[in-house]
């Protein structure tokens, strides 16, 4: 693998994406530097991307359909990925929607189809030299959507403080990628608000 990212700060302005390329055992904050704010989270076995992490088959491993501290998620192959170290936020992390991208922004009637997460995720590992020929569903960091008793699926506005961080450790030598989401649709990052930016602090 190309070289694991060093201990530091990186920060993701809104509605843009970083992929940080980590080695198994380091650990990884992502930050809700300024609160309220979404971030699409991917990650990709650096040694061959069409292994990632899987919200399918890591709720199945979990029996869970939304993760908590301590919880190991795992890859398309059921291999363990990412474990879930710490988390200071309320805990709410979608598994379920899909990420926006210009189709969904179409889709939903939203006004401006760019930038999108689905974008951002092909831009940044197509400057790691990954081309993907398909999008996992992310894992939605602070996302807060609801399933009601009829299995109906209902948005919240995410409610994570500035400052509020989500720890992983990685369970292999991985490639992460972070998208501070810029949709509006359903108001995931708050009603009227402009999206805002995040922050990866590797350990
Ligand atoms: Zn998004």
């Amino acid at each position: 693998m190309e070289a694991a990212a060093e201990s530091g700060r990186i920060a993701v302005p809104a509605g843009t994406a970083k992929a940080l390329r980590m080695a198994q055992g380091q650990r990884v904050r992502v930050v809700n530097s300024e609160g309220g704010q979404v971030v699409d989270s991917w990650a990709f076995r650096a040694s061959d991307p069409t292994e990632h992490l899987s919200m399918a088959h890591s709720r199945s491993a979990t029996y869970r359909i939304f993760f908590r501290v301590g919880d190991v998620l795992v890859t398309n192959r059921f291999r363990p990925v990412l474990r879930i170290a710490g988390d200071t936020s309320p805990g709410f992390h979608d598994t379920l929607h899909a990420a926006c991208s210009a189709e969904s922004n179409r889709y939903f009637g939203a006004p401006d189809p760019a930038p999108n997460c689905e974008d951002n995720l092909r831009t940044v590992l197509a400057e790691q030299g990954i081309h993907i020929s398909a999008v996992p569903c992310p894992w939605n960091l602070y996302e807060h959507a609801d399933v009601d008793a009829a299995g109906g699926l209902h948005d919240r506005p995410a409610s994570a403080a500035a400052g509020d961080y989500v720890e992983l450790e990685c369970l292999m030598d991985l490639i992460l990628v972070c998208s501070a989401c810029p949709s509006r649709v359903g108001a995931i990052s708050g009603a009227g608000r402009a999206p805002r930016g995040a922050e990866v602090v590797v350990l």
